[in-house]
């Protein structure tokens, strides 16, 4: 029987939904963070439940053919990565596969993923960081939350942020200790500092620099303005005012402080406004690719109606706009919609119409207005749609509805409701939008069972 501090060899066959590797002992599982697929390693029992034990990694007895050096100086301190020990095609592999089995055991639907679309850059492709500012022990800290703790990793120099955003960490911390800014402490709720909050737009090389403060204004600002302006990419500078004493890290209200309080990227050929609020996907360059299965998919018609659900800044409609006959759009927050209206008028696309609202509201209000879309696409945060949504679109009876999640899981359960409602899953496509962190994108078609029939 396993014990509390026992240290045992173990195979490790598998990893976890959070990349954690797993290997049985006598019959019993055991999870080892940081281990590969195919180690033999030596571990330390740190944990041991009912059913299953927790166990920390002393050695790498026999290396699995997919192990190879971490490059960063931060893994896995900083618990953003999960696979930087193991090679691309590993991790692709481990992804793949952690898509079809969400489907077969959490949606009993037995049907392979296609090949997952891997990603050309693996290194600097994240366009956004939201870095938490705090002082230990005197010590200035802007990085990242240790796993399941408020510690602060310092991560000045993340190997999945471009190079700017280094440069940007560096001038602000700078600029924090030069002017003694304080620091808010999550306990006594007092300081002005909260978060160091970096988006670029990599088409136009475009910086937004937004320091989440809790105040109203932040002292000696033009010298922040002054020392930013040295980066060559730096476009605004704005402030998001946060005073809830919430761990959530982004405020409602935004000043600008410099320049325009947005900045433009570019995917598939459109512009799209950011503003700090807006939603945008973090890896462009994949989510180009994303967008272009999702077109596939789509075969759009020119008499079609597209609904856009969980729209955010309008992305995937307006990819498809200029295919269909009317695209509607629905998102919830106020300045992401107002992004939409906006980058559709810039673009010239003069067949849309954007929606605030809850999505589950909204799509019964079109529904009651006789709007009969002919494919709907889903793009839901993590935790998924709404069972009433799902039936709502699914009483729209649109020819074809794709669905897009960050969570197979969810995914997995929303396309089974879907499949009790009259819908079948013709293709599951996974996309790597997250290389080296435990996160995989997927794209699924879903079709009328009884589409084509009599
Ligand atoms: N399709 C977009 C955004 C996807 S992210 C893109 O590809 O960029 C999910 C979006 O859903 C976010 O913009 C979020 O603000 C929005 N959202 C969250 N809950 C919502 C709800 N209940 N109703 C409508 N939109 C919602």
């Amino acid at each position: 029987m396993l014990k509390k501090n026992d240290d045992i060899p173990l195979f490790i066959e598998d990893y976890t939904s959070e990349g954690n590797g797993i290997g049985r002992y006598e019959g019993f599982a055991v999870f080892v963070s940081e281990a590969a697929v195919g180690d033999t390693v030596l571990c330390h029992i740190i944990k041991v439940k009912s059913s299953y034990a927790i166990g920390k990694l002393l050695q790498v007895l026999s290396p699995s053919k997919d192990r190879r050096s971490t490059d960063c100086r931060l893994f896995p301190k900083c618990g953003g990565c999960a696979f930087r020990h193991i090679t691309y095609e590993a991790e692709l592999k481990y992804k793949g596969k952690l898509v079809s089995d969400a489907f077969l055991r959490i949606g009993g639907i037995d049907l392979a993923a296609e090949p997952i679309i891997g990603a050309q850059n693996i290194y600097g492709y994240r366009n956004k960081a939201q870095l938490p500012v705090k002082m230990e022990d005197n010590v200035l800290k802007i990085g990242f939350y240790a796993p399941k703790s408020h510690r602060v990793i310092d991560g000045g120099e993340c190997a999945l942020h471009p190079r700017d955003f280094f440069r940007a960490v560096k001038l602000f911390k700078d600029f924090i200790c030069s002017f003694g800014i304080s620091v808010y402490d999550e306990t006594t709720h007092k300081g002005l500092i909260r978060h160091l909050y970096l988006r670029k737009a990599f088409a136009a090389n475009e910086l937004m620099v937004c320091v989440v403060i809790n105040g109203d204004c932040l002292p000696h600002a033009e010298k922040l303005t002054e020392s930013l302006r040295s980066v060559p990419s730096f476009k605004t500078l704005v402030l998001n005012i946060n005073k809830a004493s919430t761990n959530v890290v982004l405020g409602t209200q935004c000043k600008t402080l410099f320049g325009p309080g947005w900045i433009t990227d570019e995917l598939c050929h459109l512009s799209f406004k950011l503003s700090p609020l807006t939603f945008y996907q973090v890896n462009p360059e994949q989510a180009q690719l994303l967008y272009q299965k999702a077109g596939e998919l789509a075969e759009c018609k020119k008499t079609d109606t597209l609904l856009d659900l969980y729209c955010g800044t309008g992305t995937i409609g307006l990819t498809l706009a200029k295919n269909v006959k009317q695209l509607i759009g629905v998102e919830i927050i106020e300045s992401a919609v107002s992004d939409a209206i906006e980058n559709s008028r810039n673009n010239r696309i003069n067949n849309a119409r954007f929606i605030r609202g809850d999505a589950k509201d909204a799509a019964a209000a079109l529904k009651n207005e006789g709007i009969a879309p002919n494919i709907v696409i889903l793009d839901p945060p993590r935790k998924g749609c709404d069972k009433e949504l799902l039936k709502t679109v699914s009483d729209m009876n649109p020819e074809k509805i794709i669905y897009v999640s960050c969570d197979p899981a969810t995914l997995a359960r929303d396309c089974k409701i879907l499949k009790e409602t009259g819908y079948t899953v013709k293709t599951i496509t996974p996309i790597d939008l997250f290389p080296r962190t435990v996160h995989v994108e997927t794209v699924v078609l879903m079709t009328r069972t009884d589409a084509g029939k009599g």
